[in-house]
């Protein structure tokens, strides 16, 4: 379509009845065969929407009067829903998400994999789908009447001062409210970041949902923490539960919340957690799970899908701080993971120390480069877990499993796109998709997370 041709205008309004959901979360409308976006709208409502962008294929709506509501839809009980951005789908009723969740996983496995006809199970949702995540990562800033904390308001760098986030543990609330104030009375500056000037950056909060362990990580631009002493003197006193309190610095003009620095102030370098049986300790660096209790779901199904025998040798790649890996290694012979980030790899050791477990290997590294070295090496899988970030697996790696022809690959994925376009290689390789298990890891976000199994057709 030439734009000229866009059956739409700017800024004129239209009635429109809204048909599907994206994977940002808008609903989609049609006029005359144009696709518009629109925040905010649901499947099955009709409603006014203004054109605020017209593109040659698409534009994009805001919706200025609803007609007819969706049955599913719901208050978001959140204040600052609509300003936030962080949540796209509080106005969608919970149950009505987790079906939105699988029917996505579905189209995309047809479209992008040309995958059908293979069951794609109910999505695994929360029975209490608020106050999940473990750790809070929250920009500070000062404004007249003192410190602010809280979140950026979508699409800009304002800060919009908050006292809670109904998706954050309340542990995590508490810390931000009782630093903020504590730092306020100290007066301690938050960053400028335009001016690149002030101290306090981001207070960043951690959480052992099992141990009930908190970390207080406090990232300055400065080298020196003013008030130091009387700072870390308060949160001992107001915040009993804190075991651990960080000072990482960040000295540079960027939008990255860590530093290279970073020193323990006081207490532990570590807080614990545990999915299962399994241990973990988390420094302020470290990569864990934000929702442990979906974790818990989505590793128990990776482990099922895995089906292993304690003969059994399993390779994990993109294994992060090992906790797929300490999980599988429970069942397995031996684990070998593979993880490209140094500091996660030191991180699983230690973990694997932490629980005595003894069968597990790790090793730094491209997973698509070790793994066929291992395999040049005569190391060789019966199981194959991978679990890598949005973009996928590099074609590389899916070559090499095609080679060594594990019984099984089990496929955890946050992107259900890259994760329809690897399955078709795998198919093609060799494998047959038998189960996808959708799992709720971000509810009233658009994420989704699935494990899939796959077993080898010619054995
Ligand atoms: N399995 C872990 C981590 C999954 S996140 C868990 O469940 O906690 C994906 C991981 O892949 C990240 O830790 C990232 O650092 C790592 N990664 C990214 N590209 C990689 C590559 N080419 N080879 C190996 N690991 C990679």
């Amino acid at each position: 379509m030439s734009k000229q041709n866009v059956p739409v205008q700017k800024n004129q309004q239209y009635e429109v009845v809204f048909e599907d959901l994206t994977h940002e979360g808008a609903a989609v409308a049609k006029i005359n065969g144009y696709t518009l976006f629109v925040p905010k709208a649901l499947p099955g409502e009709r409603g006014i929407i203004k054109v605020t962008k017209v593109n040659k294929g698409y534009g994009f709506g805001r919706l200025i009067e609803r007609l007819e509501t969706s049955e599913h839809r719901v208050e978001p009980p959140c204040p600052v829903y609509h300003q936030c951005g962080g949540c796209q789908l509080q106005h969608l009723s919970y149950e009505a998400q987790l079906l939105q969740k699988q029917k996505m996983v579905k189209d995309v496995l047809e479209r992008i994999g040309k995958i059908s006809e293979i069951p794609i199970h109910s999505t695994l949702g929360m029975s209490d789908p608020w106050r999940y995540r473990n750790k809070a990562q929250v920009p500070v800033a000062t404004r007249e009447g003192g410190l602010v904390a809280g979140f950026y308001q979508e699409r800009t760098h304002h800060i919009i001062d908050i006292e809670e986030c109904l998706i954050q543990q309340e542990a995590n609330d508490q810390v931000v409210q009782v630093v903020k104030d504590i730092a306020n009375k100290l007066n301690i500056k938050g960053y400028d970041e335009e001016k690149h000037r002030g101290t306090l950056r981001h207070v960043v909060a951690r959480y052992g949902l099992i141990t009930k362990e908190v970390m207080v990580v406090l990232v300055t631009r400065t080298s020196d923490l003013p008030h130091k002493e009387q700072l870390i003197k308060q949160i001992q006193v107001r915040l009993p539960e804190v075991k651990s309190i960080v000072h990482n610095i960040n000295s540079k003009k960027t939008n990255v919340i860590f530093g290279d620095q970073t020193n323990v102030l006081w207490g532990e370098e570590y807080i614990h957690d545990y999915i299962g049986h399994v241990k973990f300790a988390i420094s302020a660096r470290s990569f864990y799970q934000v929702n442990p209790e979906q974790t818990k779901v989505l590793y128990d199904k990776a482990l099922e899908f895995a089906d292993l025998s304690s003969v059994d040798i399993v390779i994990d790649a993109y294994c992060g701080i090992g906790t797929i890996s300490l999980f599988l290694a429970q069942k397995a012979k031996h684990v070998y993971g593979v993880e490209i980030v140094p500091q996660a790899i030191d991180d699983a050791k230690r973990n694997a120390k932490l629980n005595n477990i003894e069968n597990v290997d790790f090793a730094v590294g491209e997973a698509e480069k070790v793994i066929p070295w291992w395999y040049a090496q005569g190391i060789s899988a019966d199981v194959i877990v991978v679990d890598p970030p949005r973009k996928g697996c590099d074609e590389a790696l899916l070559d090499t499993i095609i080679q060594m022809k594990p019984k099984r690959v089990v496929y955890v994925s946050c992107n259900p796109a890259t994760l329809a376009r690897d399955l078709r290689v795998l198919e093609d390789g060799g494998y047959k998709t038998t189960q996808v298990q959708p799992v709720d890891m971000f509810p009233h976000t658009m994420h989704v997370e699935c494990v899939v199994m796959m077993s080898r057709v010619d054995k």
